[in-house]
């Protein structure tokens, strides 16, 4: 039975792809955890359909979504109302359904700091750091890490103008951070690193040879492997695997590592909170995603 509620019940992801989320699973740990008779759904949606998805979430009632690759910036221009913080980001990872209404919230960004600072015991303040990519959970971690006083941000992303784009609107919400924008090569990675002492992997560069089971990394990133070292910080947004090639090599060159898994359950805790107003059993989602992956 659902809950017999106009906007409640029912959540769910949309993203394309979306097979790989363990999203369905954290949530329906967290609502038998509390006993709440609620369901979340993966909807696999096409870029073509974003407009008519979003419009089906208020058709059919339900409570909200997550937002996943690659619709995250895109759904900005498909909400009736953007909380500040979603809209400064340009990025948007949660909707929930205010009064008929749609609006979309980002838990990335502090999703990024909770993993960071509560899984990673690491205060951002003054803290050089490297975010490579500009999509939507880039931009987001980039916010994020300025947002807390980071000293300084370097954002490079395959699409330069895109990292640009970005650097440009963290910079100027948060004028005391030095940000700076580039190219994801080989070379302009290694010197960003040889500076940083926080990396966040926020590709989905990734994904393809995950879903075909090649698993190459890219030049850029096995790139890195040599400049990694102790005292400093890797987090990599993808959580499958769960210990990526870039995760491994930080391991092994005694920097500290946060898992993509870290953040997944932080900015769904969020999520949770705002669709269910109710608060996350974070436990609860953590012990969901860390077993073995869904047949
Ligand atoms: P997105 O908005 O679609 O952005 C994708 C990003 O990856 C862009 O920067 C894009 O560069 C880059 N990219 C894609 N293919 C690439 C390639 N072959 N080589 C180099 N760069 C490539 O996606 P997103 O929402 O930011 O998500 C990015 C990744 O983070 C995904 O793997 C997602 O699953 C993961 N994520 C995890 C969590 C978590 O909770 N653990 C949360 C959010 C996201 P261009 O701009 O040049 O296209």
């Amino acid at each position: 039975m659902i809950a017999p509620r106009a906007h409640g019940g029912i959540v769910g992801i949309i993203g394309d792809p979306v097979a790989h989320s363990l999203s369905p699973r954290m949530h329906t740990a967290a609502f038998a955890a509390l006993g709440m008779d609620w369901r979340f759904v993966a909807f696999h949606v096409p870029a073509e359909h974003l407009p008519d998805a979003l419009r089906g979430i208020r058709a059919l009632g339900l409570a909200g979504v997550n937002v996943t690759i690659p619709h995250k910036r895109a759904v900005t221009s498909l909400l009736d109302e953007l909380e500040p913080s979603a809209r400064a980001i340009g990025a948007v990872n949660t909707v929930r359904v205010e009064a008929d209404r749609l609006v979309g919230y980002n838990t990335d960004a502090p999703g990024v700091l909770d993993a960071l600072v509560r899984d990673g015991g690491r205060t951002l303040a003054g803290a050089r750091c490297l975010v490579l990519g500009a999509g939507g959970a880039g931009r987001s971690a980039a916010f994020a890490l300025a947002s807390a006083g980071a000293a300084s941000v370097v954002i490079l992303n395959r699409t330069t103008s895109r990292a640009e784009e970005v650097a440009g609107r963290v910079a100027d919400a948060h004028p005391a951070c030095a940000v700076r924008a580039g190219p994801l090569d080989p070379a302009t990675v290694v010197r960003a690193a040889e500076e940083a002492d926080v990396i966040i992997q926020a590709t989905s560069a990734m994904l393809a040879e995950i879903s075909d089971g090649r698993g190459e990394a890219p030049a850029w990133l096995r790139a890195l492997d040599p400049v990694l070292r102790p005292g400093m910080i890797v987090l990599d947004m993808v959580y499958t695997p769960r210990r990526t090639a870039l995760l491994n090599a930080a391991a092994r060159a005694g920097a500290t590592i946060v898992d993509g898994l870290s953040m997944l359950v932080y900015q769904g805790a969020r999520s949770f909170e705002l669709w269910t107003g109710r608060p996350a059993p974070i436990a609860a989602m953590r012990h969901a995603v860390d077993g073995p992956p869904p047949p």
